[in-house]
């Protein structure tokens, strides 16, 4: 199996095969990004990847149920070749039920809901997509290269091509100045599109990234974990459709996952129990070097 450049993957996939179909991330300008900030992207020659899924299936063949197709933004691989990719390890992988990879709203929207549906029939399930906010001004201040219409966009043409959305929102992005729109428009954005699983993590400022360099210089005054977790509750509270919340990340202070709207109160009722712990019980303020 060969691997090039920084390997990620979500935490719900760690239990799946990776074998790598993509290098580095197109957009790689996220503010608060440092993953691939020294790696060009690129796709990987189609004959290499079916080789390694070969090779995979040799080794671990009937075991693989899951596979992740690292890297940043692998839905912007043409389609066809992804779909020739998807193809190949459905028919290497008997027990293969899902697979799986990153992309961004607007590579999603590049591609075009004919596109999208080619994908969901060769076999790919589902794709995680950082929507970080639902507020234009928090995107276009961590230059996400994206906005609220585009993620929209993104999520109404994936729901009608038959592929699962797995939207992660990252807590405390707006800074203190921007906590209150920061919920309340992507609760906003939620209602409007609402995904299939809505994934928290919390706000972690990287080594070399200028993110870090607005905290440092005193321009970005970042949460504490009580305002973070009022924030996920103002976030919880101002969801009407019905999605399944995870919160399944070693960055957040205190993980409440359940399914909106019925698990709301038991969610907030854990917010509410926390917030009544001191801040000096929560993990401490680290800068993250990875
Ligand atoms: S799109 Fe994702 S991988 Fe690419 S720079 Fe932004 S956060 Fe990083």
């Amino acid at each position: 199996m060969r691997y090039e450049g920084p390997i990620y993957r979500p935490p719900s996939e760690a239990g799946s095969l990776l074998v790598q179909a993509t290098v580095g991330c197109p957009h790689n300008r996220c503010t608060f990004c440092l993953v691939y900030k020294n790696t060009r992207f690129k796709v990987r020659p189609v004959q290499e990847i079916k080789k390694d899924l070969e090779e995979a299936a040799r080794l671990q063949g009937s075991g693989v149920r899951t596979l992740f197709f690292p890297a940043g933004n692998t839905i912007a691989m043409p389609a066809p070749a992804l779909a020739e990719i998807c193809r190949h390890a459905r028919a290497l992988f008997p027990n293969l039920t899902r697979l799986t990879v990153y992309g961004s709203s607007q590579f999603i929207v590049k591609k075009g809901l004919d596109e999208l549906r080619l994908l969901a029939e060769s076999g790919l399930r589902r794709v995680h997509v950082g929507w970080e906010s639902g507020d234009d001004a928090i995107l276009a201040n961590i230059r996400k290269g994206t906005t609220r219409e585009v993620h929209a966009e993104a999520s109404r043409l994936m729901r009608e091509a038959g592929l699962s959305l797995n939207a992660y929102v990252m807590l405390g992005l707006g800074g203190r100045q921007g906590s209150e729109t920061h919920a309340s428009k992507t609760a906003a954005l939620v209602n409007a599109a609402p995904p299939e699983v809505l994934r928290l993590r919390t706000f972690v400022p990287k080594v070399n990234t200028p993110l870090l360099e607005e905290v440092q210089a005193g321009r970005f005054a970042m949460l504490g974990p009580h305002q973070v977790l009022a924030e996920t509750a103002a976030l919880l509270e101002g969801i009407t459709a019905a999605v399944r919340v995870e919160s399944d990340h070693y960055t957040n202070y205190v993980q409440v996952s359940g399914d909106l709207p019925q698990d709301r109160e038991k969610m907030l009722a854990l917010l509410k129990k926390a917030l009544q712990r001191p801040e000096s019980d929560f993990r401490p303020f680290f800068i993250g070097t990875e």
